[in-house]
């Protein structure tokens, strides 16, 4: 048995917090959706059973102080003998009586590609995923022609055998789920042609799903239900949509907040003028005062992305960049020396800026918000 915080990844200081992130990241990698592989899949039940444990205070606590789980572990695994002892000694695997066939059914995950504008604004898709749902031949019972399952002839229904074993502890008594009939107590001799006795089916389903406004890379919705039908015909886990969004051409997105990069020719940040930009919400007028310097940035309030679960929308910031005229005509080079001998300048002009009026203080208000 390997050590829950190693499995895990974390150190035995973790917080609850970091212990379910630590989790959530191994889980949605090795989740049966993402990778059916059985070799991975024992590895996920392995990671669940850690994070059962060190999820809940009290186990947590039982077992940092060498409880069932650090017993295991100190012996190296032991062999099956020794933790069927354990489990005689520490209550653990165990579970007392028959099974129950009927199982809840496990959740699933799909992804979810969304372009800006639908995460502003949100959307609705229809998706087609195939899933297990209840064997409608049989009803989820798992038994032919309306037959019902029959007690186990060799463990009489109680779904486990006891052996007693004799160890260095003395002779311990533990028990094994009954071979016969796998833990259930019963046994199906007629199975449903159709499901095998599992109760359940993969069949393709459409599931209209609503993506809100305002949803980013990350996001989960949560549709109850509408996982994997269990074994037996369970209750059907949840479904969980997960939302990737789509880089856009030219809008950046930092939370709330678009970025947009334009430029405009250097006369007309000398004079002034008034752009359109395309913008989620269409073409948007924006006014650019005479004098604006390369690397400004405009506000347009309320033109940026939608909170989720609110109406407020963020900003777009526009950042200006000026176009440095090259390859001048003679015309055009005589007028420009023109207008530089008519502002004074001399060759070799220049003026080093302080933190507070020059690139620094822009960088600043472009991530600074
Ligand atoms: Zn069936
Ligand atoms: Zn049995």
């Amino acid at each position: 048995m390997s050590d829950y915080y190693q499995l895990l990844g974390v150190d035995r200081g973790a917080t609850q917090d970091e212990i379910k992130k630590a989790y959530r990241k191994i889980a949605r990698e090795l989740h049966p959706d993402v990778n059916p592989d059985p070799e991975v899949q024992n590895k996920f039940k392995e990671v669940t059973a850690a994070y059962d444990a060190l999820s809940d205070p009290q186990k947590r606590q039982q077992y940092d102080m060498g409880g069932r789980g650090g017993f295991g572990g100190g012996f190296g695994g032991g062999g099956g003998g020794f933790s069927d002892i354990m489990d005689a000694f520490f209550g653990g695997g165990g579970n007392r009586g028959p099974r129950p066939r009927m199982r809840q059914g496990q959740d699933a995950l799909i992804r979810i590609e969304v372009d800006l504008n639908e995460a502003c604004f949100g959307t609705e898709r229809d998706i087609t995923l195939e899933s297990a749902v209840v064997c409608e031949d049989c009803e989820g019972q798992g038994t032919a022609n309306n037959s019902y399952p029959e007690t186990c002839s060799v463990c009489k229904g109680r779904g486990e055998m006891q052996y007693v074993q004799k160890s260095f502890l003395g002779q311990v008594m533990t028990s094994r789920p009954c071979n016969n009939c796998s833990g259930y107590g019963t046994v199906i001799t007629d199975p449903c042609r159709e499901c095998a006795g599992d109760g359940r089916v993969r069949a393709k389903q459409t599931i209209n799903i609503k993506i809100p406004a305002g949803v980013e890379t990350g996001n989960r919705i949560q549709m109850s239900g509408r996982g994997e039908v269990g074994a037996g015909g369970g209750p059907a886990g949840d479904l969980y949509v997960e939302i990737v969004e789509k880089n856009h051409d030219f809008l950046l997105r930092d939370g709330e907040n678009l970025h947009i990069a334009i430029s405009i020719p250097f006369a007309a940040a000398t004079l002034g003028t008034s752009v359109m930009i395309e913008t989620l919400d269409g073409p948007t007028k924006v006014q650019i005062k005479g004098g604006i310097e390369s690397g400004s940035t405009i506000p347009i309030r309320g033109k940026g992305m939608t909170r989720l679960r609110s109406s407020h929308r963020g900003d777009l910031i526009v950042h200006v960049d000026i176009e440095t005229p090259h390859k001048l005509s003679r015309e055009e080079e005589k007028h420009l020396r023109a207008f530089s001998a008519a502002r004074g300048e001399k060759d070799g002009d220049v003026k080093i800026k302080r933190h507070e009026e020059g690139f620094f203080s822009k960088f600043r208000d472009a991530f600074n918000r």
